[in-house]
């Protein structure tokens, strides 16, 4: 991944902050933006400016699917663990009863 040779100065006077889209539209796509962004106690200005050039639609379309995908593992794998979980509980649960 390519990194960024020169960091351009916010409209705070600080230098701009590299971050990531995860928008439908420009998933994966990095940008710079206010440092402040974020933050509750400092208000950050409107500066934003891309980094990445513009997907293509096709890529797009991968990238989402990709994402949709990853959603999909960590939904089962959370639903998986949690299973596992219950079973050891109830497993503990007996073992002691029985003493
Ligand atoms: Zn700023």
């Amino acid at each position: 991944m390519d990194m960024p040779e020169v960091i351009p100065m916010c409209y705070c006077g600080d230098p701009a902050k590299l971050s990531m889209s995860w928008s439908n539209d420009n998933p994966g796509r990095r940008f710079f933006g206010c440092n402040k962004f974020g933050s509750r106690f400092r208000k950050p200005c409107r500066f934003f400016s891309w980094f990445d050039p513009p997907l293509t639609p096709r890529s797009i379309m991968v990238l989402l699917g990709l994402l949709k995908k990853l959603r999909t593992l960590e939904d089962a794998r959370k639903r998986e663990r949690r299973t596992w979980f219950l079973v050891l509980v109830i497993v503990t649960v007996l073992l002691f009863s029985k003493l």
